[in-house]
């Protein structure tokens, strides 16, 4: 997969190299290409904002930085054919999901257009929708100062997802929002810790009771902490 990020702030990306990500970067599975939006700017100052048309708080990111550097980006098709997927993180958006990064993980090519100050002008989402797909993607209902983190979030995220960036495939299956419920609680040696002993039940080597318990514990973890995600006849 191939993910181009546009950002005033580049080095935030810097921590996208290490660990899983960046193995996958020095595999060849992830092509992450990350740009300063400034760098399609043409005056003495680099400049990207300006202020709101109507007034209002704040600056708002002009729209010729952003078309130049979408033309540059995001204009041609993926070596399979089709159009990249282009999103743009916004409070506003719909919320992030495991689904929505399940969906994303199947696309050739994403890119991803950090917000700041105010926000981008308007006219940049129409007209990003006229090279691919446009999705406004919100990671929480909080603000942030601007898109770096929910985009690292978003990629770090869909990035696991990717064949071959996980070395077990397993491990992804059982985790939180897979199945609609959090993980069971894990553990490992020692036996006991601190007058802690591990659940007798995972001492026993019966698989078919471990599994048991397991679901019975993701249920009841999720009840107690995140009941909107159990159907009305688990409450
Ligand atoms: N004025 C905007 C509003 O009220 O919707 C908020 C602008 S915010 C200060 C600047 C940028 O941060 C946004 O353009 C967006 O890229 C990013 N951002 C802020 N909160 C976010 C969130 N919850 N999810 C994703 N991106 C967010």
């Amino acid at each position: 997969m191939r993910i181009d990020v546009l950002s005033i702030f580049p080095s935030y990306f810097d921590g996208l190299t290490l660990s899983l990500l960046g193995k996958a970067q020095s595999a060849g599975i992830l092509d992450l290409r990350v740009r300063d939006l400034r760098d399609w700017t043409s005056d003495r100052h680099r400049t990207v904002d300006d202020t709101p048309y109507g007034g209002g708080a704040g600056m708002v990111m002009k729209p010729e930085p952003w078309g130049l550097a979408l033309d540059e980006l995001a204009s041609a098709p993926s070596a399979e054919g089709r159009p990249p997927t282009i999103i743009f993180p916004s409070p506003a958006g719909e919320v992030f999901t495991q689904a929505t990064a399940r969906d994303l993980s199947t696309r050739d090519h994403l890119v991803f257009g950090c917000g700041r100050y105010e926000g981008i002008d308007e006219r940049v989402f129409e007209y990003a929708a006229t090279l691919g797909e446009v999705r406004l993607i919100s990671l929480g209902d909080y603000v942030l100062n601007g898109g770096e983190v929910a985009t690292m979030a978003m990629i770090e995220a869909i990035g696991r997802l990717i064949p071959g960036v996980v070395g077990n495939p397993e491990s992804l299956v059982e985790e939180s929002h897979e199945d609609g419920l959090l993980e069971y609680p894990s553990y490992t040696k020692p036996s006991v810790w601190r007058e802690r002993p591990v659940p007798e039940v995972l001492l026993s080597g019966n698989h078919a009771v471990i599994a048991s318990w397991r679901r019975d514990q993701q249920i009841e973890r999720t009840r107690r902490r995140r009941r909107d995600l159990l159907p009305d006849d688990e409450d």
